[in-house]
């Protein structure tokens, strides 16, 4: 029988290609082989937002992009995390079992404390315990996490562990799925790539949008002619050729060393490679976006199959907790 994978992304809008290659291409593989649960957690972004508006936009832009890139919903549940509110019940349930200290330990909560100190908000603090019911509600046993997030899988483990030492065994202990997820620098060549940077490059962009935001990426900085040798090693153009020219990355790095190449030629090739390695998904997602109402069956389907699973998981959790159910009342009467 197949493990169960389970994860969760914010609602982040259309998504750019430091997710592409990182996040959403292990989404794929993963589903050869496992039972992939994935989530698009818009409860946890409410902890950070300010505003909520673009939510709705950003979790169907989302979806459309996961869906254009090979996550496959007869394969894989696909879901928005408060289509299933059993997960708020957890939540609670999960809480009683936390202690404070756990929670407030977190680096992450401690982080976001100096990011947002006029938002420290409830929520903040019960992430850890949110995003355990999370998996736990799905009985999910594999999480594919990078390395940094391994502290806050291992605070779920421990949540999972309490609860199953009091009320008996319920839920796996989840496993982490160590992955690499490349860390993909934006344009800028300093920050990780993202939009809230402005470096980044829409996986959906046109042809054109990529040729000229390729053309905005800084580069060696000690390369300031034409004939001046330069440091591929230090340069993001050239990392970005990593991903997407492999075939011909050792040739345009003997080509940049010996100022055989300049930047503004080596910048048109990533534009080429990056729009030639996109041409599939493009198509995709247009016929995907052609048809009214896709997306929206996606996610309803998802929810169902995922509401499923959790109301199997919430009668359980009570009758270990021998709380009275309701289906109990007709016995009382
Ligand atoms: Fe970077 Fe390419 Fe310019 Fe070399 S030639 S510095 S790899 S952009």
């Amino acid at each position: 029988m197949r493990k169960r994978v389970f994860s969760g992304a914010r609602p982040t809008g259309r998504q750019h290609i430091g997710n592409y290659v990182g996040a959403i291409q292990n989404y794929v593989a993963l589903q050869d082989e496992y039972d992939c649960v994935y989530c698009i957690v818009d409860i946890h972004a409410l902890t950070t937002l300010g505003n909520t508006e673009s939510i709705r936009e950003d979790t169907h832009e989302m979806v459309l992009d996961w869906l254009a890139a090979g996550i496959d919903p007869q394969r894989s549940i696909i879901f928005v995390q408060s289509h299933v509110p059993q997960v708020m019940e957890l939540h609670t349930l999960f809480s009683m079992v936390t202690p404070l200290g756990w929670l407030l330990r977190v680096p992450t909560f401690k982080e976001k404390v100096k990011m947002q100190p006029d938002n420290v908000n409830y929520g903040l603090v019960g992430y850890p315990v949110l995003m355990t019911a999370d998996i736990a509600l799905y009985k999910g046993e594999v999480v594919p996490v990078g390395e940094d997030q391994l502290p806050h899988l291992e605070l779920a483990r421990e949540i999972v562990r309490r609860f199953n030492s009091l009320f008996g065994v319920v839920f796996p202990e989840p496993q982490a799925k160590l992955t690499n997820f490349p860390l993909v620098l934006g344009l800028d060549g300093v920050q990780k790539m993202s939009k809230s940077y402005d470096n980044h490059i829409e996986i959906s962009a046109s042809p054109q949008e990529v040729s000229k935001r390729v053309m905005t990426a800084v580069t060696d900085p000690a390369r300031r002619y034409r004939s001046d040798p330069g440091h591929p090693e230090i340069c993001n153009v050239f990392r970005l050729h990593n991903f997407f020219t492999e075939a011909r990355v050792e040739e345009i790095g003997s080509e940049c060393r010996s100022a055989g190449i300049g930047c503004v030629d080596c910048k048109k090739i990533l534009a080429e490679s990056i729009n030639s390695n996109l041409k599939p998904f493009r198509e995709r997602r247009a016929s995907l976006a052609s048809k009214p109402g896709y997306v929206g069956q996606v996610l309803a389907d998802g929810a169902d199959r995922a509401e499923a699973i959790a109301k199997d998981t919430i009668r359980e959790v009570k009758e270990r907790m021998k709380l009275l159910q309701r289906t109990d009342l007709e016995r009382l009467r």
